[in-house]
């Protein structure tokens, strides 16, 4: 990778849970080649990046992809990933897309102390590593299993079976729960992993009851 690469890398906005449409790839392509960016990366969050883009771009490229806020970086949930579940693979057991879309519509908004992602898969593979995510879902034949404080990464930690069995709806409202949960009790900036490390299991699955 030559120097200038190193510049900035920006994630392209609009990609969510890696869905594209030909309309939206004919103009990321079309923006890429007018701004001679040097590096476009598929990233392993489902999204696709930009690499080596001169910093003075940054505005006008985003003006052009239609993404004004392309700037912006989320301060709750970081990015939401899914598999393509059921419908679409053979061994899906929930629809993790819709699923993931229901996610990305009610709760991306949310104010929380740390970086936040998730991961969404439709049956026990778990595709989408969801027990390594700060919130994952996975899904079998009777409903979802949630799991919270899951990380990769450098430290990584096996994330807490929360509940199983769960419908659509109700995982969505513990989801949230568990999230308003750690905003109102984790220290700043502190990663679900962490606050899970020195919270009573018995009692986060206590008070995120409904
Ligand atoms: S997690 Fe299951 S449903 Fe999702 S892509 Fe993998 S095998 Fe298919």
């Amino acid at each position: 990778m030559s120097k200038d690469t190193k510049k900035t890398y920006n994630v392209v906005p609009g990609i969510k849970m890696g869905l594209v449409s030909p309309d939206h790839l004919v103009k990321i392509a079309t923006v890429a080649k007018k701004y001679n960016i040097p590096i476009l990366k598929i990233t392993s969050a489902q999204r696709l990046a930009f690499l080596g883009m001169d910093p003075d771009d940054a505005n006008d490229v985003w003006q052009e992809l239609g993404e004004p806020d392309g700037l912006t970086k989320p301060v709750g949930i970081h990015y939401v990933q899914a598999c393509p579940g059921a419908g679409l693979c053979k061994y899906g057991r929930q629809d993790s897309l819709r699923l993931g879309e229901m996610i990305q519509e009610t709760l991306m908004g949310m104010n929380l102390p740390g970086k936040t992602k998730v991961g969404i898969s439709g049956c026990p593979m778990n595709c989408t590593e969801s027990y390594v995510r700060d919130l994952g879902i996975y899904g079998k034949k009777k409903g979802w299993t949630l799991i919270f404080g899951g990380n990769g990464g450098g430290n990584p930690r096996i994330g807490d079976v929360i509940a199983e069995n769960l419908t659509t709806a109700e995982v969505l409202a513990l989801a949230k729960r568990c999230l308003t949960y750690y905003a109102a009790h984790a220290r700043k900036k502190e990663r679900t992993a962490r606050f899970m490390e020195r919270t009573n299991l018995d009692e986060f699955i206590e008070k995120t009851k409904d």
